[in-house]
């Protein structure tokens, strides 16, 4: 079965003025749409193409031939999951269960937010700032190009932001800080977290 790109979770206006409509239109029509389209013309007719992807990503992760497979599949995965990462009026400080782990595991929700910017702020180049469940302790990273915790063993992603620059650039061009900022003030989806503890 070959890999579809998903709708958005929200209407595409719906994250304004925060993420605008015109970086939505580019990123998941364009950037994440030609992800899917390249991951199947590489699995077409071989024997990954009926596997499901997280499968498929741990089958080819250390396969260096396989690179473009892991790095495109990679893609598509991070973005769905970056999506249901944002909602309208999302952002400020979680509560319930996930609130008190931050507070367990960080110390305090403030300390998280600074090893979440640390982590989005220094990731150099593209790349990923995730919020993990390792074996069920939280922790914050941050990944490269299309790296992603997925296919780690004992890893269970939770919330995470796209730092490449094509998520920012057209609403905040160079300023990666102030889009981190407004990601964890109006936009981070603390429920879809929550969901994944
Ligand atoms: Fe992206």
């Amino acid at each position: 079965m070959a890999l579809t790109l998903p709708e958005l979770p929200f209407a595409k206006d719906a994250l304004e003025p925060h993420m605008s409509a015109n970086t939505l239109g580019f990123h998941h029509d364009k950037h994440h749409n030609a992800y899917v389209i390249n991951y199947n013309k590489l699995v077409d007719g071989t024997d990954l193409a009926g596997k499901e992807l997280v499968e498929v990503l741990k089958l080819v992760e250390k396969d260096a031939s396989k690179a473009g497979i892991f790095n495109n599949g990679a893609q598509v995965w991070n973005h769905t999951f970056f999506w249901n990462s944002l909602k309208p009026n999302g952002g400020g400080v979680p509560t319930g269960k996930l609130g008190e782990l931050i507070a367990r595991d960080f110390g305090s929700y403030e300390k998280f937010r600074e090893a979440f910017v640390a982590a989005a702020t220094t990731q150099f180049g593209s790349g990923w700032a995730w919020l993990v469940s390792v074996n069920g302790k939280l922790e914050v990273r941050k990944s490269g190009n299309a790296a992603t915790p997925v296919t780690e063993a004992g890893v269970k992603p939770l919330l995470v932001l796209d730092v490449w620059e094509h998520a920012y650039y057209l609403d905040h061009q160079n300023l990666r800080p102030r889009y981190i900022q407004t990601f964890l003030d109006k936009l981070a989806n603390w429920e879809f977290a929550s969901g994944n503890l």
